[in-house]
């Protein structure tokens, strides 16, 4: 099929000294040395590559997750369909987008491919969706001929219309998104465009991309909190558990049991200094 859209992804830049920034804000919090000192003390060599990066990662394990958003990643996005995009720009904090504009660009037909999921192969009918994007492409291009803006003319295009994107997303969010979008939950082309995002940022940064996991990945939950039924469909169940098994394990083997907490908890944070 010569229609068919290509999804591409690129990082473009990165805030610089991400590793750096990272662990001057988190030991600003932590240390009696100024920001301007520990960069300093950083610049000198005075605290080397690992500390920094083994500082970082015993950070990543609490939840002082805020001097994550100082580190800013902007990628190129290319060939993804509007049904991509559509729950891309639902995510809305820490991170932002330009889209290609549907009103301003007018699509010339050799440049509208479309995005065509696989399970349509999958099911021989690959040769019907290419038909009617066909179809839809011309008449898309008749509409453009006739004088119809193009704000208008897009109302024939499908789900399966490309778009681009230029983003700016920072660490935090990233580590959102891969927890929602690299999911087996997630749709498919989503769960690409974010695994193909967490690629760009292992080829320039592995220190940080371990972190970008599913939520059920060691470096993040740890376990699964979606439905059983939903654990129990996908290939990551294999190696990593669902919640219901770690309440189990904590009911069998757990010296003490878990119970629902009642008034008598809040109580005693409501009135008690020392717990
Ligand atoms: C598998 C899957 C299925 C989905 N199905 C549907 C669906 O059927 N229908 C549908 O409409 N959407 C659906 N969504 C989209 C989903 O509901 C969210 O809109 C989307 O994932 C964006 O994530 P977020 O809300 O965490 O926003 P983000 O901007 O990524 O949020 C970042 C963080 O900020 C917090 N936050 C953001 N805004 C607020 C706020 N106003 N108040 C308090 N905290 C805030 C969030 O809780 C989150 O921790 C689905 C998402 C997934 C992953």
């Amino acid at each position: 099929m010569e229609n068919q859209a290509h999804i591409e992804v690129r990082l473009l830049d990165y805030a610089q000294s991400p590793l750096e920034k990272l662990y001057t804000a988190f030991r600003t919090c932590y240390s009696s040395d100024s920001p301007i000192e520990i960069w300093e003390k950083i610049e000198a060599k005075k605290i080397d590559h690992n500390r920094i990066r083994e500082f970082i990662g015993e950070r990543l394990k609490t939840g002082h997750a805020s001097p994550l958003e100082q580190v800013v990643f902007w990628f190129g996005i290319a060939n993804v369909s509007r049904s991509l995009s559509h729950q891309f720009v639902r995510h809305r904090i820490g991170i932002s987008f330009e889209q290609q504009s549907q009103r301003y660009v007018k699509f010339k037909k050799d440049k509208l491919a479309f995005v065509m999921p696989q399970s349509w192969k999958r099911a021989g009918l690959e040769n019907d969706f290419d038909e009617l994007l066909t179809k839809t492409s011309d008449l898309y291009t008749k509409a453009l001929a006739a004088g119809i803006p193009a704000e208008d003319a897009r109302f024939v295009l499908p789900n399966a219309a490309p778009t681009n994107f230029h983003v700016m997303v920072n660490f935090a969010e990233m580590l959102h998104i891969c927890d929602l979008r690299l999911c087996v939950r997630a749709q498919w082309e989503i769960r690409k465009m974010v695994a193909l995002m967490r690629a760009e940022i292992k080829r320039v940064l592995p220190e940080i991309a371990i972190f970008l996991q599913p939520k059920c990945g060691e470096n993040r939950m740890g376990y699964c909190d979606e439905s059983l039924a939903d654990w129990e469909k996908c290939p990551l169940g294999k190696v990593r558990p669902h919640k219901s098994s770690l309440f189990e394990l904590y009911e069998k083997h757990g010296t003490r049991k878990a119970k629902a907490l009642s008034e008598t908890e809040f109580r005693a944070v409501e009135e008690k200094e020392q717990l």
